[in-house]
């Protein structure tokens, strides 16, 4: 197997364009489990570790962009501000070890329904950066990027260089049920982001669905339904839930049950939206 050290971003470009089989590895949590366990055997990995503006996060154009190599422990140390929901899902990701290698754009690449940066970044309304030597730079929207199970809009000759993400301007919350308190796979995770000035609601759902995917009708309901002065309406809250636990499509795995997925989005959905709404008036109260 070649092993391919580019130290910037154009030979990192290069080198994917010449070698489209080969496959990138940042912090190689997901990487090199697979190729210990002989799952796949590529030609050559391209290791994007010394491409340093990776590790580099801004403010740029009034949205945080993230680069594809910055680790979950500097989402947690530096982005909680900006990008509080994020920042609450990285702190359920793996370890400490786990967190300090693993990286964003690392779980955008394995594109797994059970990741945990997908439902913020739905919810935040995140945008990814990908791009090739040949066609240059795609903006693709987080709810356009996953496709299937493992598989998204990614290109063979394409590699992700960061994902763009609108500093919160409103609560945002994260849930997500495993089998215990550390180093779980989500038994299913939901993500829930105000946006006051919009008057909207985003939503993200994790590991209930062949891909990550907003509640669409829920968020339909409460841009509708939604009085932003008053306390929440219990049947209002009630139906909103309802409309999250429709808009999955789980299945039965040895981490849960489908039926126990669909009952787990319609009580995350609820309390994350409580949560936010808990704030949201505290916050006007002030
Ligand atoms: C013990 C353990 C616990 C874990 N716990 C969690 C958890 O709680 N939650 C969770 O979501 N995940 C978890 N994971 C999975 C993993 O840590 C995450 O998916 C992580 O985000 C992967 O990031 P990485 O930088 O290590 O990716 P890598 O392993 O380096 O790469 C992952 C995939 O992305 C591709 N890739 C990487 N960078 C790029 C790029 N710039 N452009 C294009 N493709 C790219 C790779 O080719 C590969 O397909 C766990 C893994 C382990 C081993």
């Amino acid at each position: 197997m070649d092993f391919l050290r580019p130290t910037t971003w154009e030979e990192a470009l290069a080198a994917k364009a010449d070698r489209p089989g080969s496959v990138p590895i940042q912090g190689g949590t997901d990487v090199m489990v697979e190729i210990n366990f002989d799952v796949r055997r590529p030609p050559a990995l391209l290791d994007l570790t010394r491409v340093a503006e990776l590790r580099e996060w801004s403010m740029t154009g009034g949205l945080c962009r993230v680069g594809a190599g910055v680790p979950y422990a500097a989402v947690i140390g530096e982005l909680a501000g900006p990008l509080p929901g994020l920042a609450q899902a990285a702190r359920t990701v793996g370890s400490p070890q786990i967190r300090n290698r693993g990286t964003v754009g690392g779980n955008l690449g394995a594109a797994s329904p059970a990741g945990d940066s997908h439902p913020p970044l739905l919810a935040a309304g995140a945008v990814v950066e990908v791009e090739s030597r040949e066609r240059g730079v795609r903006m693709i929207p987080a709810a356009e990027f996953y496709l299937g199970v493992k598989r998204s809009a990614l290109e063979p000759d394409e590699l992700i260089r960061a994902v763009h993400v609108p500093p919160a301007t409103g609560p945002q919350y994260f849930s997500k049920v495993g089998t215990r308190n550390a180093m779980v796979i989500a038994v299913c995770s939901f993500a829930l982001a105000l946006h006051p000035r919009e008057r909207r609601v985003g939503t993200g759902i994790g590991s209930a669905a062949p891909t990550p995917r907003r509640a669409l009708e829920a968020e339909e309901l409460l841009a509708a339904e939604l009085d932003w002065e008053a306390p929440l309406d219990p049947a209002l809250l009630r139906r909103f839930g309802e409309l999250c636990a429709r808009a999955a499509a789980p299945i039965d795995d040895v981490r849960g049950t489908a039926a126990y997925r669909v009952h787990a989005i319609s009580v995350m959905a609820r309390r994350t939206l409580t949560w936010a709404w808990n704030d949201h008036l505290k916050e006007r109260a002030a």
